[in-house]
């Protein structure tokens, strides 16, 4: 690419679905091992930029030790006659689709969980300097989005000023989210869709509603209508909501078309407030994830950041690739934080009364939202490691879901520690189940499964979006 002479590597769409090993690192910013990352885009008075300056906070990619990692931030300032504030989550979200477009460079995740690479062989070629990704973000964005005039560009390295800056950077985070809280699905037409995750999830629509965030956690429905509006061709689209079907389940005969044609015909049908059925698809950016539990009936809840493994002996990791790449699967399903906070969660499948267990750190941030009668009913890492501790707990708690135990007989006080020698009972009830072996994908049409024990294990593939 021409526009792009002056960059020691090459840049261009190619290299977007690129992923960089341990082992072929140079450096490492932000990701699990640094606490404090963010990425923040503002809009400013155009006096308030200087065009083309990019800024660098602390130690430059040249200083830094080969296989280092460092916490770190982005901050995108941008000016324009027709630029709103209410742009600065779209704008923002591009970053990770900008930075993906550098031949060696990888860029994971939104907001306060950004997770970049530089590989060797890139910084051999001398991409050794914060200049060259903020040159490559300002032109990219100012081609892409002409309503850009003017754009500054920072790197934030300096572990103190990361920390103070990321501080900030949740405050405009909650004050954006907080906007279109309140505002119900019922009252507005349009939805919108986004499908700028498609590079990874070539299937994946996201259809972001005012009581259904983006499972990114980064564009609400403010952000996606704004988005809209500058950039109608864009990622961003708007989503006619059409004839309401089932006002429980949350399917639209609108977001059925839409989700139809944009996933060219791989997926028909998706129902909004459910985790199963015809679930929302998932990418593999989205900031948690709802697991069902067999053996209570219930939903886990747990997120990116969450470093142990689940109630279910699952690291995130795992329960992730089952449901990433743009699929709908039956009780694995991606979400935001933010949708948990929205009255119509999950609704379909009883929406808090069915949540059973999650982190404390995003019960800490949901608690508010979850109703009082069921809060303290939902256990944490700190009252259950594992489905022994949990069905305890949540029968000590009288939780809703120990209500629908006696449907089902084997979770009765009958078979206490009969655990090996229980009989089997129904993993799952499933409308539609792909099998992927060998080659071949057979799909189940309305099956009850059976297991003894269940082991699931991650498929290595380079479509999804964490490793
Ligand atoms: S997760 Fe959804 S809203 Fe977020 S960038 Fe991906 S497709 Fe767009
Ligand atoms: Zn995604």
């Amino acid at each position: 690419m021409s526009m792009f002479e002056d960059i020691p590597v090459d840049v261009g769409v190619i290299y977007e679905g690129e992923r960089i090993r341990k082992n072929d690192m140079h450096i490492e910013l932000g990701g699990p091992k640094n606490d404090k990352k963010f990425e923040l885009t503002r809009v400013k008075k155009p006096e308030e930029i200087e065009d083309g300056k990019t800024t660098i906070i602390g130690p430059d990619i040249k200083d830094m030790e080969e296989g280092s990692t460092h916490p770190f931030g982005i901050l995108i300032e941008v000016a324009g006659e027709k630029i709103e504030p209410e742009l600065e989550g779209v704008i923002e979200r591009r970053i990770h689709e900008y930075c993906n477009f550098i031949e060696g460079f990888m860029h994971l995740n939104q907001r306060y969980d950004i997770w970049l690479r530089l590989s060797k062989k890139s910084f051999k070629k001398g991409f050794n300097s914060f200049q060259y990704m903020g040159k490559v973000l300002q032109k990219l964005f100012k081609s892409e989005l002409p309503i850009i005039e003017k754009i500054q560009t920072t790197f934030i390295t300096d572990p103190k000023k990361v920390q103070e800056m990321h501080a900030e950077a949740l405050q405009i985070y909650e004050a954006r989210d907080a906007k279109a809280r309140g505002l119900k699905d019922e009252e507005v037409d349009k939805f919108y869709g986004c499908t700028l995750c498609q590079s990874f999830a070539p299937t994946h629509v996201c259809v972001i509603t005012p009581q259904r965030y983006s499972n990114c956690g980064s564009i609400s429905w403010f952000d996606g209508r704004a988005s809209a509006r500058v950039d109608p061709k864009g990622p961003v689209f708007e989503i006619d909501k059409g004839e309401l079907l089932d006002p429980v389940k949350g399917e639209f005969s609108g977001v059925n078309d839409s989700v139809k044609k944009k996933s060219l015909g791989e997926v028909t049908k998706v129902c909004l407030y459910t985790a199963f059925g015809y679930p929302h698809t998932s990418c593999g950016c989205f900031e948690g994830a709802a697991f069902y539990i067999p053996e209570v009936d219930g939903l886990g809840l747990v997120h990116r950041g969450f470093k142990e493994v689940a109630v279910n002996g699952l690291p995130f990791s795992t329960i992730a690739d089952s449901t990433a790449g743009g699929r709908q699967v039956d009780g694995f399903h991606g979400i935001s934080i933010e949708y948990m906070r929205s009255p119509k969660f999950l609704q379909a499948d009883g929406g808090w009364d069915r949540v059973v267990w999650m982190p404390a750190s995003v019960k800490e941030r949901v608690k508010d939202f979850v109703p009082k009668e069921v809060v303290d009913k939902i256990a944490t890492e700190n009252e259950a490691k594992t489905i022994d501790e949990l069905k305890s707990f949540l029968k000590a708690n009288n939780h809703p879901v120990v209500e629908k135990w006696k449907e089902i007989p084997v979770v009765t006080e009958a078979a206490p520690e009969a655990e090996e020698a229980a009989p089997t009972m129904p993993v799952a009830t499933v409308p539609t189940l792909p099998i992927t072996a060998g080659g071949y994908k057979i799909i189940l049409k309305d099956a009850k499964i059976y297991a003894k024990k269940v082991i699931i294990k991650t498929i290595k593939s380079e479509k999804t979006e964490k490793r």
